[in-house]
């Protein structure tokens, strides 16, 4: 198995091999800025930071700038390809939500993540005096830390407000126990539960169905912020019954920098007029939108929390995207990955088995292993990668983030990784 022969054995019986085509693989003169590395792609390891660009992206950016010079206006209601802009956002829910486990109706595209998550908020989180703290990491990814702070002082709430899950003394990931005995003890008094789906740092994945039962169980609202779990692992939002979830789309799901965010509202709101939101006129009943008359009747379902107008440029990087996902599904994905992501363990273990250790919980990951290197090793190590053309992510002062991705990256690609490290690390 730590031959070449094999990971290239793997990619020709790899069945979703094919869809690498569907990608610009950056060349390693053009990530490092070194001509002499020449014209062969990348090895690409940085997903869960940044998706590479489909293909098919830019045709539909081309596309849509091509009938706004060819028609302007006229191109919100009658569109040369059949993709009015007023419509847009529901060409993109329709594929978007199958990765999610979601009906349509329950997912809306607007703004970016944190901008979401602090929408979600407003329409979520009604604390009272019993019931007004939100569960959410203690090492939570910093926008979401700062959102969840700055809404509990908006409500001039103190900061104990705030309930921070732990992992254990010397441990660096939380045990779904410890998450469940924090819920039983002050459930009570937790108006929202809002952790990650995925762990950016530790690339933990958490027990969302589990957790979500038994919040809610406990009187409290439920929502998820999938950013690393969108486009990486399989979801099940509308059957696991959570009430609402954030994600962004630039991650694993390839929509490009500062791509247009995704979010979920559970079915069970659709209809409910009274679900408080800040609203816009997006939101309003599209059959009647136009009559502006100032009296606010929400559209059914996401498209009822959406504020502005589709911004049709990003959404169409995304659709591109969609259209590769399309062509296969999150299960599918989900199984090259798992392959990837064993292989890449099984290479770093036998080659570097005393100079690193693997964070990520074996039995709780997506595609990301968090790699800690031996500190003094640290710097040579990500430095050999980088010369090498190897993309990948360092959390100083001892991670590099390592996250083969099915859609577009190949066992050749783990291979070359590990072995520029072993090199590196002889
Ligand atoms: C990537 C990421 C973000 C980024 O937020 P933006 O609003 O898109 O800048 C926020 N939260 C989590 C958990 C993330 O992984």
């Amino acid at each position: 198995m730590t031959s070449p022969e094999f990971a290239q054995a793997m990619d020709a019986q790899d069945p979703l091999a094919h869809l690498r085509s569907e990608f610009e693989i950056p060349t390693k003169a053009q990530v490092t800025s070194n001509p002499s590395l020449g014209s062969s792609p990348c090895t690409y390891l940085c997903g869960n930071s940044l998706g590479l660009l489909p293909r098919r992206s830019r045709r539909v950016i081309t596309e849509e700038l091509d009938e706004w010079a060819h028609r302007g206006v006229v191109g919100h209601h009658r569109h040369s390809l059949g993709r009015p802009w007023v419509e847009y956002r529901q060409q993109v829910v329709e594929k978007m939500a199958p990765l999610f486990g979601a009906k349509p109706v329950e997912v809306g595209v607007m703004n970016s993540l944190t901008v979401n998550v602090h929408l979600m908020l407003a329409s979520f989180y009604k604390p009272t005096a019993e019931r007004f703290k939100i569960l959410i990491e203690a090492k939570a990814f910093p926008s979401d830390h700062y959102a969840v702070e700055s809404q509990i002082q908006w409500h001039k709430l103190p900061q104990e407000a705030m309930l921070l899950a732990k992992p254990r003394e010397g441990e660096r990931t939380l045990r779904t126990e410890d998450i469940l005995q924090l819920i039983e003890e002050q459930g009570e008094q937790v108006a929202v539960v809002m952790l990650s789906g995925v762990q950016y740092y530790t690339g933990q994945v958490f027990e969302m169905e589990k957790i979500t039962k038994a919040a809610q169980a406990k009187g409290c609202v439920v929502g998820w912020d999938l950013a690393h779990a969108a486009g990486n692992v399989p979801v099940q939002l509308h059957d696991w019954n959570v009430d609402f979830a954030c994600w962004c789309t630039y991650k694993y799901m390839n929509s490009g920098p500062g791509g247009i965010a995704g979010f979920f509202v559970h079915e069970r709101y659709a209809r409910d007029a009274t679900q408080h939101r800040l609203t816009g006129w997006w939101a309003h009943d599209e059959k009647t939108r136009f009559e502006m008359t100032n009296e606010f009747e929400p559209n059914t379902g996401a498209a009822g929390f959406e504020i502005s107008c589709t911004p049709v440029l990003v959404s169409a990087s995304l659709l591109g995207s969609l259209e590769v996902f399309e062509q296969t599904s999150i299960q599918e994905l989900r199984q090259k990955s798992e392959l990837l992501t064993g292989y890449l363990e099984h290479l770093l273990l036998t080659h570097l088995g005393d100079k690193i250790k693997i964070m990520t919980p074996k039995e709780h990951r997506g595609a990301q292993l968090s790699v800690l290197v031996r500190t003094e090793l640290f710097d040579q190590a990500f430095a050999a990668l980088m010369d090498a053309g190897v993309i990948c992510d360092e959390r100083k002062p001892d991670c590099i983030r390592l996250a083969p991705v099915p859609l577009y990256n190949t066992f050749e690609d783990v291979w070359v990784c590990v072995e520029v490290l072993r090199k590196a690390l002889a």
